[in-house]
C-alpha cells in the first residue's frame, strides 16, 4: 500500500521495531553484534551504570579513558540505544539554541563558555566516529530554521539578535525567503535562520558503535536487564530480576525513565515525540532543492524537525504534546497513531512531490523535559550516585559532555567540566501533580492551538495566548 493510500484511508504507517535507524543498524554487518547477556548472578564493580543510552555509554567511555582498567558494569533494560538514543533524528547541536536562557542564568561569559563546550562535543562526536571507524554518517552540514508564520519569523530574529548581542554572530545568521528556498523549497517556507555549526548523524549506528568499543575495552554490558531496586548510600547496590551489582559508585543515566524515581519526579516532565521515515527518493529531494544535507526545523513551540539520509529519504519528526499526562514511560511513547497520521499529513503539506511516496515506518520516544530546557547534572544524597537528566530533546551532543562530567564526578576529579555552573545545581521543580496535571492539559491545548492558528496566519487570541505563555510567566523555560 502506498503512503497516499495509507493517508487517504486514515491508516497509519508500519510501527518500526524501536526505530528505522535501529532496524537499519541491526541489519548491517558492521553494527549487528550479538545481544549482550542478561545479568543472572550477583557481581561487584568499581562503577555501575544504569541505562545504555548515550549518557551511560559515553560515561563508560570516559571512565575507562580516565582510568584504564576500571571495572565498569552497564545495565540496560532493553538493548543499548533501544530508547531515545537509537530513535532520535540525529541532529547534533550543543547549546547555541539555549543562549538566551544560559545568559539569563549565568551571565554572558559563562553562557558562552557552556555553549563553546557544547560545540566541542559536537566536533568530538564526529572525531570519535572517525577515530574508531564507526560510520555513523556524521556530517557537519548545518541547520536551517524555517519560519512558517510571521510569529515564527520573530522567533528566528530573536535567535539572530541574541547571538549578535553576545558577540557570536556566526552561530545564527538570518536567511531571506529566497535564501531559505535555495536550501529547500516548500510552499510554507518564509524567512529563516542558518546555524552552520550543527551536524547530523545516524543515531543507532553511533549507539551501536559506542557499545562495540566499550565491549572491546572490557566494559561488562548486560542487556534485557532492568534495574528494579537501587540503594545509593555508601557502596551502591543495583538489583535486577536475576542478579545484582554492588559498586563503589553509580551513574544514573535513565533519561525519561528518571521520572520514575522519587528524587527526580518533580524535576522532569515526559513528552512524546514521533517520527516518520519515507522510502528513498533522491530525485524528489533534487526537485525541492534539498540536497545539501542540512537539518531543517520550524519555529513552532511543538516544532517539526526533519532531515535527509544519504540514500534520499526524509525523516520527518514532530513534538507530540498530547500524551503528556502519563505518569509512566509506557508503550504510548513508542508509537501514537494520531501523532503519526498528523506527521504524514504535515510532510505531504510541506513537500507536495512526496505525496505519493510510500512511508517506510514510524516510531516515537519519550523526552526528559526539564523546567529550564537544559540538562542538569549532580550527585544524589549519600555521595555515591551521579546523574545527568533533562536533555529536553537535545541530547546527542550534550550526552557526550554528560559522559565527561559524570565520569569526572564518579572519580572525584575536579576539572573544567565538573566545575561548570550547570553541575551540582538543584534543578527547578515542576508544581505538585494535583496542580500540574490539569494545568498542563490546558496549557498544552493552548500551545497547540496557538501554533496552528499562527500557521494559518491568524492570531492566537487573548485567552489562548495567555495560557500558552503561562509557563514562561511562572519562570519555566517552556512554551512560547
Ligand atoms: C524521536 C526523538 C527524536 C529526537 N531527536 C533528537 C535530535 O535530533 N537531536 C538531539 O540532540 N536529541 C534528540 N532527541 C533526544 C535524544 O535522543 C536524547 O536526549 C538522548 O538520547 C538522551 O540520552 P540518554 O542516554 O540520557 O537517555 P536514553 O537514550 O533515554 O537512555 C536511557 C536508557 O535507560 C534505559 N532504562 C530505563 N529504565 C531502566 C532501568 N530501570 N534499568 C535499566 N535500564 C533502564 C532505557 O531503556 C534507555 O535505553 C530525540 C529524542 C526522540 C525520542
Amino acid at each position: 500500500m502506498t503512503a497516499v493510500g495509507v493517508a487517504a484511508r486514515g491508516a497509519v504507517p508500519r510501527r518500526a521495531t524501536r526505530s528505522w535507524w535501529m532496524e537499519e543498524a541491526l541489519a548491517h554487518p558492521a553494527f549487528a553484534d550479538p545481544p549482550a547477556p542478561a545479568l543472572d548472578h550477583a557481581t561487584t564493580a568499581d562503577v555501575v551504570i544504569l541505562g545504555g543510552g548515550y549518557t551511560g555509554l559515553w560515561s563508560a567511555w570516559f571512565l575507562t579513558e580516565r582510568q584504564p582498567g576500571l571495572d565498569v558494569v552497564l545495565l540496560e533494560q532493553d538493548v543499548c540505544g533501544g530508547g531515545p538514543s537509537g530513535r532520535n533524528a540525529g541532529f547534533v547541536n550543543g547549546f547555541w539554541f539555549e543562549l538566551t536562557e544560559l545568559e539569563r542564568l549565568y551571565g554572558p561569559t559563562l553562557a558562552l563558555r557552556i555553549a563553546r563546550m557544547g560545540d566541542e562535543s559536537v566536533a568530538a562526536v564526529g572525531a570519535w566516529c572517525d577515530a574508531h571507524d564507526v560510520d555513523a554518517w556524521f556530517a557537519r552540514n548545518g541547520d536551517v530554521g524555517v519560519a512558517t508564520s510571521p510569529a515564527q519569523e520573530a522567533r528566528a530574529r530573536e535567535l539572530v539578535e541574541t547571538a549578535e548581542r553576545l558577540g557570536v554572530p556566526e552561530v545564527h545568521r538570518p536567511l531571506t525567503e529566497e535564501q531559505v528556498r535555495d536550501r529547500a523549497m516548500s510552499p510554507w517556507f518564509r524567512t529563516g535562520v542558518w546555524s552552520p555549526g550543527g551536524a547530523g548523524l545516524h543515531p543507532a549506528r553511533l549507539a551501536r558503535g559506542l557499545r562495540r568499543a566499550l565491549i572491546e575495552r572490557g566494559v561488562r554490558i548486560f542487556e534485557q536487564t532492568p534495574v528494579r531496586r537501587f540503594g545509593g548510600w555508601g557502596p551502591v547496590l543495583a538489583e535486577t530480576p536475576h542478579g545484582s551489582v554492588r559498586a563503589g559508585r553509580a551513574i544514573v543515566a535513565l533519561g525519561a525513565w528518571g521520572r520514575h524515581w522519587d528524587a527526580f519526579r518533580r524535576s522532569l516532565m515526559v513528552r512524546g515525540t514521533y517520527m516518520v521515515m519515507t522510502e528513498p527518493a533522491p530525485e524528489r529531494l533534487a526537485e525541492i532543492g534539498w540536497t545539501g544535507g542540512e537539518g531543517l526545523y520550524d519555529l513552532r513551540t511543538a516544532l517539526h524537525y526533519l532531515r535527509t539520509t544519504p540514500d534520499g529519504r526524509i525523516a520527518f519528526g514532530g513534538a507530540g504534546l498530547r500524551v503528556t499526562s502519563s505518569r509512566r514511560v509506557d508503550v504510548r511513547f513508542r508509537y501514537d497513531g494520531r501523532s503519526v497520521r498528523e506527521l504524514v499529513r504535515d510532510l505531504h503539506d510541506w513537500f507536495p512531490p512526496f505525496r505519493d511516496l510510500p512511508i517506510a515506518c514510524a516510531w516515537g520516544g519519550p523526552i526528559d523535559v526539564s523546567a529550564r530546557h537544559l540538562p542538569f547534572f549532580g550527585t544524589l544524597p549519600g555521595g555515591s550516585a551521579h546523574y545527568a537528566l533533562g536533555f529536553t530533546g537535545n541530547g546527542v551532543a550534550p550526552c557526550h559532555l554528560a559522559g565527561r562530567i559524570l565520569s569526572g564526578l564518579a572519580l572525584d576529579v575536579v576539572d573544567d567540566v565538573t566545575t561548570l555552573p550547570i553541575v551540582g545545581e538543584r534543578p527547578k521543580r515542576f508544581p505538585r501533580r494535583a496542580i500540574f496535571a490539569p494545568g498542563q492539559r490546558l496549557v498544552t491545548h493552548a500551545v497547540l492551538r496557538k501554533d496552528d492558528r499562527e500557521d494559518r496566519g491568524r492570531s492566537a487570541g487573548p485567552l489562548t495566548g495567555a495560557l500558552a505563555h503561562l509557563p514562561r510567566r511562572l519562570g519555566y523555560n517552556l512554551g512560547p
